[in-house]
């Protein structure tokens, strides 16, 4: 696996282009194996998985082919020894962007972050989109964002020595704020209620340190940002009290992250309710070599279901192979009667 990379760099050429490493991008890249296509896997977040490890890694699943139970962790850790005989690169923190068809017919896609790829199909297998972290409905944060306002913590020493407001409930806000309190001069956390969504053991910890004096906890909703010279002085808190004011010169806000089909709605794909419209025959979009498979797909009677992507996924790459050997007649064979196959896949486990 690759990390974010800044550099523009010479358009990486593959088959298929897959972009989200969720369980049907997975999948799809083990399926592109098995139908002999080379892909490469892009995703946004700075893991794989999807929506099954960023919102609910531990839950059982249970409507897995052939899987009685397993959790949603070990589903994606499943599927990536699956698709490890392939080799396949997975990009991530690479939201994609922009793409572009050209005179050949093949497409270039681009990330925000300057990776470029040369392929004759893609496979959306963009869940509900990027996840972005959901930020404060507050016009005054907006120009303080990355100075004073902040919704990751890229860099713990930038706090040092300062008074920081860490406001959630879930294991990232408890997480930074106990990593937080020992460097800041002073850390709050600021939660809407006296419970939280976070690892009990974090929680206990948080509570220690607030009767220690390294931290303080207070209930409250975040109200409104006083600033003074382009910088943050204090932050307004609702409470059952009404409002008091808070000092800080820096707020972490971590309030989970939302799905946002950003960029990939302006591609020109017909799209509707957010979700990209296919053809069941083939789970191609409106642009023919654009496909789309998982949550992302829409058409009648689409199930939200993991197994539903799978199949979406393996027809749609059936048609991406049209595109990449416009020559070759593809035969249908059962991958163990595949003798290099079945060797390849024989290292699995
Ligand atoms: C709480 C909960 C429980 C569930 N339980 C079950 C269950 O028991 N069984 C079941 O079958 N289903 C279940 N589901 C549904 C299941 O999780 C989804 O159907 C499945 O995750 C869809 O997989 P996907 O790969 O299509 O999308 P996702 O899992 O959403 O993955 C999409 C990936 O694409 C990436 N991405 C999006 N846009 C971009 C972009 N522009 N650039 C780069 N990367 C991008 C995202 O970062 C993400 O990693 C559950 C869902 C929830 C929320």
């Amino acid at each position: 696996m690759t990390s974010a990379a800044d550099q523009p760099t010479p358009p990486i050429r593959t088959d298929v282009l897959i972009v989200g490493a969720g369980p049907v991008g997975l999948f799809a890249a083990f399926e592109a194996g098995v139908l002999g296509l080379t892909c490469e896997i892009v995703d946004g977040l700075d893991k794989v998985g999807g929506q099954c490890i960023e919102l609910y890694p531990d839950k059982p699943i249970y409507d897995i082919p052939a899987i009685p139970s397993c959790t949603a962790r070990e589903l994606v850790e499943r599927l990536m020894a699956q698709c490890k005989p392939f080799n396949v690169p997975i990009h991530l923190e690479q939201r994609v962007e922009s793409v572009e068809q050209r005179a050949d017919g093949r497409w270039t896609v681009r990330t925000e972050r300057g990776l470029a790829f040369d392929v004759a199909a893609i496979l959306l297998a963009a869940g509900n989109g990027a996840f972005v972290p959901q930020k404060l409905a507050l016009a005054e944060a907006v120009p303080l964002e990355s100075r004073h306002v902040h919704y990751s913590v890229p860099r713990l020493a930038d706090f040092a020595d300062k008074h920081v407001v860490v406001a959630g409930g879930g294991d990232s806000a408890l997480d930074w704020v106990l990593a937080l309190r020992k460097v800041a001069r002073h850390v709050t956390l600021v939660h809407r209620r006296n419970g939280f969504s976070a690892a009990d053991s974090s929680v206990e910890l948080m509570r220690r340190a607030v009767e220690a004096g390294e931290m303080d906890f207070v209930i409250g909703a975040i109200a409104g940002l006083t600033v003074e010279d382009d910088a943050l002085k204090a932050i307004t808190l609702r409470g059952l009290d009404g409002e008091t004011q808070l000092e800080a010169e820096h707020l972490v806000a971590l309030y989970g992250l939302v799905a946002d089909l950003g960029p990939i709605a302006q591609w020109g794909l017909s799209i509707h309710g957010g979700r990209i419209d296919v053809d069941t025959s083939n789970y191609e979009s409106s642009r023919p070599g654009i496909f789309a498979a998982g949550d992302i797909a829409n058409y009648p009677n689409k199930q939200k279901l993991i197994l539903s992507g799978f199949h979406e996924a393996s027809l749609a790459l059936r048609k991406a192979y049209s595109y990449a050997y416009p020559e070759k007649k593809r035969m249908h064979v059962h991958s163990s009667y595949d003798a290099k196959l079945a060797e390849k896949l024989g290292a699995v486990g």
